[in-house]
């Protein structure tokens, strides 16, 4: 989504943007006007009204007329107000007579109000609209269409540009062998009692990296046993646990002893 830029000459700053600003949210507005963005842009820029925006939005582009790090005259609040000294301000063309212009224009509007959100780490809770600042009824007819219907086009495109991360742990034989899948999980612990109850089984993150059981046993390394149970169930004597023990083979989650041809789940065994 591309904002053109056609920033306002520096000469003007003094009528159109007189101050810095380090912007703190975004304040939505309507025309009340048919005019295309291009129009409003070249309009404001060139009378010498202190009346101004930072960007047009209509059905096919959006432009940005006063660079973001200075105020604009756009909120009806005053030369110290909120709105006017801390806001980018948007306005959306076509609002006089609607229709299918409009509806498109708004679309975009979304579009881009969302990629600015994303730009500055905001989310809708930064929206404001002229309405909150002085009263005045704008956005009149995206306020006539619905002000939250508004907010939840804004979101599901913010949400398309900044998709859920739900991390989820799978629980399977190999990551390659999706079909042995038994459980997905987005409580990690859950996947791991799992898992612990399926003999063969390990946990996986969405990325397919074996995240339990994890083990810096090898074949070769000498260990103890601290489980109770051999693989097959049986209790393991505390005799056992006293010697220490070479690993000679490891599959899945288990090892084998040599000194005691056993097979132990690696979560029962710790390097000696
Ligand atoms: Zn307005």
């Amino acid at each position: 989504m591309a904002l053109v830029q056609r920033l306002i000459s520096s000469d003007k700053y003094s009528i159109k943007c007189p101050y810095s600003m380090t912007p703190k949210g975004i304040c939505i507005h309507n025309t009340a006007n048919d005019a295309t963005a291009s129009n409003e842009i070249s309009y404001m820029q060139s009378n010498t009204n202190s009346v101004s925006f930072h960007i047009a939005i209509d059905d096919v582009e959006a432009i940005q007329g006063i660079p973001f790090n200075r105020n604009a005259w756009h909120a009806g609040d005053g030369s110290t107000g909120d709105g006017n000294r801390n806001y980018i301000s948007v306005e959306i063309c076509y609002s006089k007579s609607g229709g299918t212009k409009f509806i498109n224009a708004e679309k975009r509007a979304a579009k881009e109000v969302a990629a600015l959100l994303k730009q500055y780490g905001w989310g809708i809770a930064q929206i404001r609209k002229h309405q909150d600042f002085s009263g005045k009824y704008c956005p009149h007819r995206t306020l006539d269409m619905g002000w939250q219907r508004f907010l939840n086009m804004i979101q599901d495109e913010l949400d398309i540009l900044n998709p859920p991360t739900t991390e989820l742990y799978r629980v399977r034989k190999t990551w390659e062998d999706s079909s042995s899948q038994i459980g997905a999980f987005s409580n990690l612990q859950n996947a791991k009692d799992c898992a612990d109850a399926n003999p063969g089984y390990s946990v996986f993150n969405s990325s397919g990296v074996k995240i339990y059981p994890v083990s810096n046993i090898v074949v070769g390394s000498k260990v103890k046993v601290i489980g109770n149970n051999y693989a097959t169930g049986e209790v393991i004597p505390d005799w056992v646990k006293q010697g220490t023990y070479t690993v000679s083979q490891i599959v899945d989650n288990k090892a084998l002893l040599k000194e005691i041809t056993s097979w132990v789940y690696l979560k029962d065994l710790v390097l000696a």
